[in-house]
């Protein structure tokens, strides 16, 4: 059952996908599970820092040069990918289930951001906007 047109679908490449088709994709696969009473956005947002941690803890007590090296094991990288992915499938449920627009709502972080760390202050600073002009 599962699948229909959006399984059909060739290649799932960023140069080539909305979010709006992976967040079909990832309703799709929820639907044939029967999963949606369990998407509430609690759990849903628990999901998101469950997998997030599940991320982290593939970096835990490695040095930066251990971990750059783990991106070029491709079996490695494949782990990471698979926790990454986790992580953007709930993001994109509770994207979907609760009618957010990523994009729009990016972009209008991406602009709070900007006012928050001008480039002129911040270039090359990694203090928070807050300490920025102290
Ligand atoms: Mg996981």
């Amino acid at each position: 059952m599962f699948g229909g047109i959006l399984l059909q679908k060739v290649f799932y490449e960023d140069e080539k996908t909305t979010i709006v088709e992976l967040k079909n994709l990832v309703k799709l696969f929820c639907d044939d599970r029967d999963w949606d009473k369990y998407h509430n956005p609690k759990d849903l947002a628990i999901g998101i820092i469950t997998e997030s941690s599940e991320l982290l803890e593939l970096f835990r007590f490695k040095s930066e040069k251990e971990v750059k090296k783990m991106f070029s094991n491709q079996n490695k990288k494949q782990v990471i990918m698979n926790e990454l992915s986790d992580v953007f499938y709930f993001i994109l449920r509770l994207a979907e289930k609760y009618d957010i627009d990523l994009s729009l709502e990016l972009y209008k972080k991406i602009n709070e951001n900007n006012k928050k760390y001008p480039v002129e202050i911040c270039k090359g600073s990694s203090k928070k906007y807050d300490e920025l002009l102290v």
